[in-house]
């Protein structure tokens, strides 16, 4: 049930227009995708209510936008480029290279039952598996090479001269070289120019603290919050737009007191578990997972995941939780590791107390992608309806609907297409996205709409040229009752406060 679910959701996707394959006419690219019309409005819905919730309801919080490209030592400040690594291993089997941390554990030493060649049709067969303790994802076999620490960020160059060139033209000079002067040389080449895409939008609030501390009028406890692309260049990509190599995160870095921190870490770990729920995801599918102390990063004081229990495939076929958001508690790591590379001063002082502190800083870091796969996977249903007629229908919450309400006249006649068009433009006028259609009966638009997750129709008839009231069908309870026209706005409005 839950392999065939998923499949269904990412033949909607693609039919109605919320993602495809990137570049797909080229024949895809793996693991990158983009988002349609009706995908666009959902994910830039979800971004919005984040936005929202976070940054214009809140006086505590600013909002920030930095540039993707950053000083290369960032990163060696933060670490990344030292330990931002997946331990790599290659299945001798079927080829496949995948993540250790993600592979299936087993007994070291123990028995395994693979496929041949990793093929579905390949013969079973009997293996032992290897001292790492665990087997291929893909075909069971314990036949894996060693691990191999692999940096996830993407590397570039910035400037005039393209290091790939430069190493091409030196090839001969190189060659002359012994071993640890060329590698050397080479390591010389491409450290110069190199920059990398930004892992994580995180680095760029704690290299401007001390400018948003300055220019703003803020004093902890208060955050700056952020949203934009992040990229990792990701070994194991799958399910749809979970693991991709281009994503969008949604990150706030919360600078407190010390102190103060295990406080705000609480008050943070269950307000973003509720912010899900706020917008209609069902809580039987979402939790807060803590992580072990061995899981935590080496900074972290505390690290908590709100997870979403996905219909993906797995042996037992019953979903999969995943992570949507991690909140974690990074004490005063980064403002230091960066005051200390830089020489700058990254503490604040409290005049009321005449303190001097480096704030810690709790992270609410959640993906936009991954959010909107919950939020897509959560609003999908089958709903059996008379004579096993079944009906698709996203359930979405009025605030991240793609459309907010599709305007039909019920036949093409009559002067109704003209009132129809005309609650479509003062609709449209007051922000409200919504969809006119004409074409076909009125029971099969209502169809289209509803896997579209458009909460609301409203059909323009002939009794509407003479009291001006419409009928308005709701999705999810397909009720239909009448309403002026004139209280079309506020009604809409008031559900999408
Ligand atoms: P994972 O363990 O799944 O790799 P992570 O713990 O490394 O994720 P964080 O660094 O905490 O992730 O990033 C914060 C959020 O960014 C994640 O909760 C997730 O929603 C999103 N995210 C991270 N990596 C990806 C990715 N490759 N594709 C899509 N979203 C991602």
């Amino acid at each position: 049930m839950a392999n065939d679910t998923m499949k269904k959701i990412v033949s909607l996707c693609k039919r109605r227009g919320f993602v495809f394959q990137s570049s797909e006419i080229y024949g895809g690219l793996k693991a990158c995708y983009d988002y349609g019309p009706l995908g666009v409005e959902l994910k830039r819905n979800i971004k919005d209510a984040w936005w929202r919730d976070m940054v214009h309801r809140r006086d505590d919080i600013v909002g920030l936008d930095c540039s993707i490209i950053m000083h290369p030592d960032v990163w060696k400040a933060s670490g990344h480029l030292a330990g931002f690594c997946d331990p790599l291993v290659d299945c001798r089997n079927c080829k496949e290279r995948f993540r250790a941390d993600h592979a299936p554990r087993a007994e070291a030493g123990s028995e395994c039952i693979y496929r041949e060649g990793g093929r579905a049709d390949g013969k079973k067969l009997k293996g032992i598996v290897g001292p790492q303790g665990y087997t291929c994802p893909v075909c069971g076999s314990g036949d894996l090479s060693d691990e191999r620490l692999f940096n996830l960020m993407f590397r570039t160059s910035l400037g005039p001269v393209d290091p790939m060139q430069q190493i091409l033209n030196s090839v001969e000079e190189l060659a002359a070289l012994a071993p640890d002067e060329r590698k050397q040389k080479l390591a010389g080449i491409i450290n110069e120019s190199a920059v990398y895409l930004r892992p994580e939008t995180a680095q760029g609030m704690f290299v401007n603290f001390a400018n948003v501390l300055n220019s703003s009028r803020v004093k902890p406890p208060f955050g700056i919050a952020q949203c934009g692309k992040s990229y990792r260049n990701e070994i194991t990509t799958s399910n749809l737009t979970f693991r991709t190599c281009e994503f969008e995160q949604m990150e706030m870095e919360f600078f407190v007191k010390p102190g103060e921190d295990e406080t705000w870490y609480e008050y943070w770990r269950s307000a973003r578990r509720d912010w899900y729920i706020s917008l209609g995801i069902n809580p039987d599918r979402l939790r807060l997972r803590d992580h072990e102390t061995s899981e935590l990063a080496h900074y972290a004081k505390a690290c908590s995941d709100v997870e979403y229990f996905f219909p993906f495939e797995n042996e037992e076929g019953e979903g999969e939780w995943g992570e949507l958001e991690g909140i974690a508690n990074r004490t005063d790591y980064d403002l230091k590791k960066h005051a200390e590379f830089t020489g700058k001063d990254l503490s604040y002082f409290e005049t009321e107390t005449k303190e001097r502190y480096v704030p810690y800083v709790i992270e609410p870091a959640a993906g936009a992608d991954r959010a909107t796969l919950a939020f897509l996977c959560d609003a999908y249903d089958e709903e059996t309806l008379e004579k096993d007629d079944i009906r698709t229908v996203l359930r979405f919450h009025p605030r991240i609907a793609p459309i907010k309400a599709a305007v039909f006249p019920l036949v093409k006649r009559d002067g109704m297409p003209e009132v129809a068009e005309g609650i479509m433009k003062e609709l449209l006028g007051e922000g409200i996205n919504c969809f006119y259609d004409q074409a076909g009966a009125i029971g099969r638009r209502y169809r289209r709409m509803d896997e579209a997750g458009t909460p609301w129709c409203i059909t323009v008839d002939s009794d509407t040229l003479n009291d001006k009231t419409v009928t308005v069908r709701e999705r999810d309870s397909m009720e239909q009752k009448r309403m002026p026209i004139a209280a079309l706005v506020p009604f809409i409005k008031e559900h999408l406060k």
